[in-house]
């Protein structure tokens, strides 16, 4: 019998295959920052347990300075990724914190809180991430809840050989686990650097949601090594895997300057979703509540 390696890989179940691809689109939000929204958009509204992913990158004050004045949040988890600059977090419970770069603020909105996040710069880049991840309804309602981590508290795990490195925010990646956990959605959260040819591969438990998005480079997600069943991948565009399997695997191409993207995996609630901008519900009568609680002072 012949066996062809090579093919066998294109078609082993075991490999996760992303199943579409997206950009991130231009959007703006707080007093008018400027970012690109690669999920929750009108073509990718969410992927269940996650919400929203925006990437916010400029070197001009003007795209940021007037940053996210005070505004509520109901429902859900807010994970902030700083890659550059600083932002000053303070809520209206008395919390504050500066997130600067290389840092994580894992926020549970549960009941309610209204915050601002304003840059604390003037000049420079500011570059980082938001993702929203939803809870339970049995979390919905819980007490505020804030996870601030230092960029030191945040494990990097080399690949070995000049190969890149894994900052592991959530889950656990090369047996070591991140610093954040949560227990609903489960989420693993990797920030994964991958030098020019180098592969990657993680397991992922099957049925779990996951997806990548590139900010750096071109990343070729599918059979690491084995370019014909991998999808190439570019900066600002945001890659879905499909149920099958339980192995994710990358590349970066040989040549070029290598790729950086985060990895994304989650346990689905498959709870109904009642959205309006930032409450997050399972209905709309809990929507029209959150709204009156807002409204009458009651985060
Ligand atoms: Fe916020």
């Amino acid at each position: 019998m012949i066996t062809d390696r090579h093919a066998d890989a294109a078609v082993t179940p075991e490999w996760r295959q992303v199943v579409r691809t997206a950009s991130g689109l231009p959007a703006s939000d707080g007093a008018g920052v400027r970012l690109t929204r690669a999920l929750g958009t009108p073509t990718l509204p969410d992927l269940d347990p996650f919400l929203m992913l925006d990437e916010f990158r400029s070197d001009d004050a003007a795209d940021y300075l007037a940053g996210f004045p005070d505004h509520p949040h109901r429902g859900f988890e807010t994970v902030t990724y700083m890659l550059a600059g600083r932002m000053r977090h303070a809520d209206n419970h008395g919390n504050s914190g500066l997130l600067r770069a290389g840092s994580v603020q894992w926020m549970t909105a549960g009941r309610g809180i209204v915050h601002s996040e304003m840059p604390e710069q003037e000049a420079g880049l500011i570059w980082g991430f938001q993702l929203w991840i939803n809870l339970p309804a049995r979390d919905k309602m819980t007490a505020p809840r804030y996870q601030d981590i230092a960029p030191e508290a945040i494990p990097e795990v080399p690949l070995g050989q000049g190969a890149g490195r894994v900052r592991v925010i959530a889950g656990a990646f090369g047996g070591v686990r991140g610093p954040v956990a949560a227990e609903a959605t489960d989420p693993t959260y990797l920030d994964v650097h991958l030098a020019p040819g180098a592969r990657f591969e993680h397991e992922i438990p099957a049925g779990y949601s996951a997806f990548a998005y590139v900010y750096e480079g071109t990343a070729l997600l599918g059979v690491p090594g084995d370019a014909a069943a991998a999808e190439a991948v570019g900066r600002e565009q945001i890659a879905v895997f499909g149920d099958g399997g339980e192995r994710i695997g990358a590349s970066a191409a040989t040549d070029g300057q290598g790729t950086r993207f985060l990895l994304l995996a989650g346990k689905p609630l498959r709870e109904p979703v009642a959205k309006y901008g930032p409450f997050v519900m399972n209905t709309q009568s809990e929507i029209r509540q959150a709204v009156v609680d807002y409204q009458s002072g009651r985060f």
